[in-house]
């Protein structure tokens, strides 16, 4: 099974959150890690007066485009061709990587560099060229270090943030020689550096992801902080964009909202590091750019959750949210975790990745940093409610519900289950109370018992003169 398949494992969420809690320490500087890149984010987006403008605008320019997706998508297909790029739709993942491996087998290219690619992620692109005989290096660093573990990512913007310097210093001085117990970050970028740079130097194609791909011009942009992206598009004499039909925007001038929004979401830069703009291959090259479906039409046939749609991946939910940042990247079981991979999942097989959109507080803190205004706390709601229409909810969880469905129903069962509450927990033992039956008991210790109801409170406030 490829590192891909493994993040695609549904899991229960709650089951797979335990286990990286259990190393405490990793998951205290995991929450902490996260949270300075989100005050970051914090840092960077106040700096920018027209924020909250930025943020209508870039809502706006997204609903335009999924009302118009075809028009739009047609566009860019005659102009991205009038600059001489090849331009193929896929279906789904299947046809996305067949169309990839026909380009690379046709030319007799056994050797691919990549760039950061959550697309090709999902389409396991990977292991379907590995098995044909192509070898495929992923060039962003933090791709690059999973892919060496054999790992997915765990996180869209910062794919090897659950791991310590030490551990890949570790894995460094087993796959690229570097000293042992050598973990000076500077000294690691070097020793891939070299590494990675032999790779572009032999291969014969390179692939990007697209961060955006405007109508108007038939051009793609990449944006990146390492330039690998640009190193594996201009060393090989054949680039391979890959991108979902969401990827389009329709003109020139709407690149600058989104652009302002990513960088700063993501990392809390102002811009990132090399933002690239492709019109055609270069000199002598060729620019294959594949547009892949792969459900999307599926989703934006659904109002409830068609707005999902508008991400742009800048990771930004993830790192505010208390639930992410406390049980990682791998507890989700899908390609992308956090907030919107909760509702993306279900999308796919809501039956698989039930228990996703129940990782979440509903605090909205997703809600209020994405840069688009996807309402997300809202579609992990919708979700939940889907989940219980479809029968999917578990039964102890079912007859809960149910259960407190009467209590709340009749004002003296309510009272009536208060006073008991109210005596009765005191006395339990702590065996029972924080026990393994009773997982909202885990590291959530009760406050002390109140000794009257908050009615009996207020009626006795009320009372005074
Ligand atoms: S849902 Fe919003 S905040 Fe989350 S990754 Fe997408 S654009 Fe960023």
């Amino acid at each position: 099974m490829s590192a891909t398949e493994k993040a695609e494992r549904p899991v229960d969420h709650a089951v797979a959150a335990a286990r990286f809690v259990a190393d405490d320490a990793r998951a205290h500087w995991h929450d902490q890690a996260l949270w300075w890149v989100r005050k970051k984010r914090d840092v960077a987006s106040s700096a920018a007066p027209d924020w909250e403008a930025l943020r209508d605008a870039a809502a706006g320019i997204k609903a335009h485009t999924l009302s118009r997706l075809a028009d739009y998508l047609e566009q860019f297909e005659q102009q991205a061709k009038s600059h001489g790029a090849q331009v193929h739709f896929a279906r789904d993942a299947a046809e996305h990587n067949a169309i990839v491996h026909r380009i690379l087998s046709e030319r007799g290219i056994t050797k691919l560099v990549k760039s950061k690619s959550m697309l090709t992620e999902e389409c396991h692109l990977n292991p379907y060229l590995e098995a044909r005989g192509i070898t495929v290096t992923d060039t962003d660093l933090g791709e690059r270090i999973v892919q060496l573990r054999h790992e997915p990512p765990s996180h869209i913007v910062l794919p090897a943030i659950h791991l310590k310097k030490e551990e890949i210093g570790e894995l460094f001085h087993a796959e690229l020689g570097t000293e042992q117990g050598a973990s000076d970050p500077k000294y690691l970028t070097e020793a891939a550096r070299g590494h990675l740079r032999q790779r572009f130097l032999e291969a014969g194609a390179g692939l990007t992801g697209v961060n955006f791909a405007v109508a108007e011009t038939g051009g793609v942009v990449v944006c990146t902080n390492e330039g690998n992206a640009d190193m594996g598009t201009t060393l090989p004499p054949v680039h391979i964009a890959c991108m979902g039909v969401e990827k389009l925007i329709p003109r020139r001038q709407d690149l600058a909202v989104f652009t302002r929004l990513l960088a700063r979401s993501a990392t809390g830069q102002p811009v990132t590091t090399y933002t690239t703009h492709f019109h055609g291959p270069r000199p002598g090259g060729e620019l294959h750019i594949v547009v892949v479906d792969d459900g999307r039409s599926q989703q934006l046939a659904d109002p409830t959750f068609r707005r999902s749609l508008s991400c742009i991946r800048c990771g930004a939910c993830m790192n505010t949210c208390p639930v992410f940042r406390r049980s990682g990247g791998y507890s989700y079981g899908w390609i992308v975790p956090g907030p919107i991979g909760s509702i993306l999942a279900p999308g796919r097989d809501a039956a698989a990745h039930r228990t996703l959109p129940f990782a979440s507080s509903l605090c909205g803190s997703c809600s209020d940093v994405c840069p688009v205004r996807i309402d997300l706390h809202h579609e992990l709601l919708a979700w939940r409610q889907e989940i219980v229409r479809r029968g999917l909810l578990p039964w102890p969880k079912r007859a809960a519900m149910k259960a407190l469905a009467v209590v709340f129903r009749f004002t003296w069962l309510y009272r009536l289950a208060g006073w008991l509450a109210r005596r009765v927990l005191p006395l339990l033992p702590r065996g029972l109370l924080y026990g393994r039956f009773n997982a909202w008991g885990k590291q959530r210790e009760l406050p002390p018992m109140p000794k009257e109801s908050f009615r009996d409170l207020y009626r006795r406030h009320r009372a005074r003169p």
